[in-house]
């Protein structure tokens, strides 16, 4: 509260335009100008910092050495073949029922048990990872958490002060406060959706995956979502399928022309089979699954809030 004086007086606005003329940079992914204040040191910091309870919140990684090295093995290429290859990148299949995937700043990226089930294919599998990392190397997370700075008042102070520690920043992100929920509070813009789809087929093709694979993704999760339960969680997060296999259709249309050519664009749906649904049909249930709790009961009371 200590800021509360220092935040009614008059120099605040003049500070916010300063910080805002010093946090503009381009942006590595797309090329654009944008507001950024979060270093890559502090990214990398953050999301070393919430990852291991991220993962924790999630049921854990599913133990199966075959399923993370695959995952583990495709997100790195896609991670490999982007703007930022030089990120602490990590890939967890993390053992929730829920269906979904999401990205800590610094290049730490999770998916769901529960989409890697609904998925058919490898191509498949790399439009998801790489439409995570998309939201990565494109800086999305610390664009919104300027944003997030830009209108909390105790995140002014954050933004402007520069002396707080990471914790102060993971509350600003929301991890750590609301376990595992937090970082829906951050949740992605539409034109940020469109970007990191276009980013997950640039990344996924330099691999010579078929981009169809990503249309493919967002019928897979439309159809989830349509069910209620589990695929409510992906509505909160990656909202307007229809728009986005639309946007999908036209720069797949565009850019990759001959994508119909199976020499050059891969789908590889028996080497998915094999090690990952013939895999996760021998392991035992998840271990975090919201709708047949009390199997890991959320020690706080946090989980589940994103509607
Ligand atoms: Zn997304």
């Amino acid at each position: 509260m200590r800021y509360q004086t220092f935040l009614m007086s008059w120099t605040l606005p003049a500070l916010l335009v300063l910080a805002a003329l010093t946090g503009c940079s381009t942006n590595p992914a797309t090329g654009e100008q944008q507001l950024n204040w979060i270093s890559v040191e502090k990214e990398k910091s953050l999301g070393a910092e919430a990852a291991p309870t991220f993962v924790q919140q999630y049921g854990g990684d599913i133990p199966s050495a075959s399923i993370q090295n695959y995952v583990s093995d495709i997100g790195h290429k896609l991670a490999a073949a982007s703007e930022r290859p030089d990120l602490e990148w990590e890939f967890h299949a993390v053992d929730s029922a829920v269906i979904n995937a999401f990205a800590l700043p610094g290049g730490k990226v999770f998916v769901t048990r529960g989409l890697l089930k609904e998925l058919k294919s490898e191509a498949q599998l790399a439009g998801v990872l790489g439409h995570e990392v998309g939201h990565v190397t494109a800086q999305h997370i610390g664009q919104q958490m300027t944003r997030a700075i830009l209108i909390t008042a105790a995140g002014v102070a954050v933004g402007v002060a520069g002396e707080q520690s990471d914790e102060d920043w993971l509350t600003v992100l929301g991890v750590g406060t609301s376990v595992g929920g937090g970082l829906y509070m951050l949740s992605y813009g539409r034109n940020q959706e469109t970007q990191s789809d276009e980013l997950g087929v640039r990344y996924m093709t330099r691999l010579g995956y078929n981009p169809v694979g990503q249309v493919q993704v967002m019928k897979v999760l439309k159809r989830a979502s349509g069910g209620g339960g589990a695929g409510m969680e992906f509505l909160a997060t990656h909202p307007y399928p229809d728009t986005r296999i639309k946007h999908l259709n036209m720069i797949i249309k565009d850019q990759y022309p001959d994508y119909k050519d199976p020499q050059k664009y891969r789908i590889h749906r028996d080497r998915y089979q094999r090690t990952v649904l013939a895999e996760l049909k021998r392991l035992p249930p998840p271990q975090h699954d919201p709708e047949n709790q009390p199997a890991n009961p959320d020690p706080q009371g946090a989980g589940d809030q994103y509607r």
